[in-house]
């Protein structure tokens, strides 16, 4: 722990992928591991782990990268972070993200840009692109972050680790600042597939806190890592490859296809005809439940009270108007007209019924199909700066993630490559709870 804060310090001076370190509480937790000796069972005692900053962790403040909670500090653990702690795991500190998890370049951060460690003039991805970086830098083995509609997958993509976005249900959502309620999943970034399966080992299970969560299998993520891909019927969805994908992530994720079928699997077009819709069925989906979950920032209860204000209904507008950043507002904006009465069916419902018809391509597949193989976002990271003022531009980089959330399914990014010095990901997406077979074939990858 001494030796990773010391570094990190260093490190973090070129990528700022943290937004507050846990300096003395994480030196006394692993003196205190070191003292009650090490359980030989519990590969994960006194590793590192960095955790985006919209999971609530006591006495650690709390900001999910925004002015409004910058001053936030929480009287309770996620459920996420009491298992961290229960395997003796050490928090280093909080990572930076877009505000609330909206974005996908980690440039919505009220409070610092992050750095791509294979090259510090591009993004890391986002929203969780801090924890990407601190873990693609080797500041930490192990960070946790957020996927709504990519945020784990991409940014794991753009700096060239892996990130498992689990089944939704999968692992309990209590503590986590809630974005796309029906959409929103914590999950593990790490450096390799076996290290990633063996953090979501620790995160799974049920939680009273929260009832969507659901008891699942297997037991062990790791245990079936060697099984190979022979006889897995791997479909490509045409959708996937076409136009607006980067030449050299199309020829990676065609590579890969080789690579399967060498490796024993079938290969095969699939189609998800819905995919086209699902930009447009996610930002009304996922900005009409943040609207309504982002109604509790009101400068009453937690968080930044705007200092100027008269009257309670001034408390409200003006810790609003300065509290949240513009893509913040936006969303919310979006959200609240698509919820509203006169536009509902136009808007909210029609989308609810695209995403009805997205799962169903994916039932589709999956009826003769074990996983489906894609590229996790149309090109590598771009530059800073490139597309931050064009939020349209950056919604459509999400054609390829959103589907996943929309159907409730898992998906692990894993590096394939490389294009001009920058890491190119490729996306497995299974069928509910099968986040197993996707370890299992993306280590025989790997
Ligand atoms: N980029 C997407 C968005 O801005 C996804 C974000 C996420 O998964 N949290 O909504």
């Amino acid at each position: 722990t001494q030796q990773t804060l010391a570094a990190l310090k260093e490190t973090d001076q070129q990528i700022g992928a943290f937004l507050t370190l846990n300096e003395e509480q994480a030196l006394a937790a692993a003196k205190a591991v070191d003292e009650e000796g090490i359980d030989p069972d519990n590969l994960l005692a006194g590793i590192p782990i960095a955790i985006k900053d919209n999971i609530m962790t006591k006495g650690l403040r709390t900001t999910a990268a925004s002015k409004i909670l910058a001053n936030f500090t929480p009287v309770y653990d996620a459920t996420v972070m009491k298992k961290i702690y229960a395997n003796d795991m050490i928090v280093i500190g909080k990572t930076n993200m877009d505000e609330f998890a909206m974005g996908g370049s980690t440039e919505n951060s009220a409070f610092k840009i992050t750095k791509n460690p294979w090259d510090t003039t591009k993004v890391p991805g986002g929203s969780s692109g801090g924890s990407a970086a601190a873990v693609a830098a080797g500041m930490v083995p192990f960070a946790l972050g957020s996927d709504t509609g990519g945020s784990i997958r991409q940014p794991a993509s753009f700096t060239g680790v892996v990130g498992m976005k689990p089944t939704y249900g999968r692992i309990s959502r209590w503590g986590l600042i809630a974005f796309g309620s029906s959409l929103d999943q914590i999950g593990p970034f790490a450096r390799n597939i076996k290290d990633n399966a063996a953090l979501l080992n620790i995160l799974v299970g049920k939680d009273e806190h929260d009832g969507t969560s659901v008891d699942g299998y297997p037991a062990d993520f790791t245990a079936n890592l060697t099984a190979g891909v022979k006889g897995m019927r791997i479909g490509l969805p045409k959708e996937y490859l076409g136009a607006g994908v980067q030449k050299e992530v199309k020829q990676a994720i065609l590579a890969a296809a080789d690579k399967y079928r060498e490796l024993g699997a079938t290969v095969d077009e699939v189609s998800l005809p819905h995919s086209k819709y699902g930009v447009a069925a996610y930002y009304i989906i996922s900005s009409s439940e943040a609207s309504s979950n982002l109604q509790r920032f009101d400068g009453i209860r937690y968080g930044v009270r705007s200092k100027d204000a008269r009257n309670l209904n001034d408390v409200y507008v003006r810790s609003r108007t300065e509290g949240f950043g513009p893509e913040v507002k936006r969303r919310i904006m979006l959200g609240m007209y698509s919820l509203s009465a006169g536009y509902y069916d136009a808007y909210f419902k029609k989308a609810t019924q695209v995403r009805t018809l997205m799962q169903q391509d994916f039932t589709n597949i999956f009826k003769d199909h074990d996983l489906i193989l894609g590229p996790v976002a149309p090109t590598t990271a771009y530059g800073i700066g490139e597309d931050s003022d064009d939020p349209l531009t950056m919604y459509a980089g999400d054609v390829l993630s959103v589907p996943v959330n929309m159907a409730g399914l898992p998906g692990l990014s894993l590096p394939a490559g490389f294009a001009s010095g920058l890491p190119i990901g490729m996306q497995l997406i299974g069928k509910p709870f099968a986040e197993a077979t996707l370890y299992q074939a993306g280590y025989a990858f790997e």
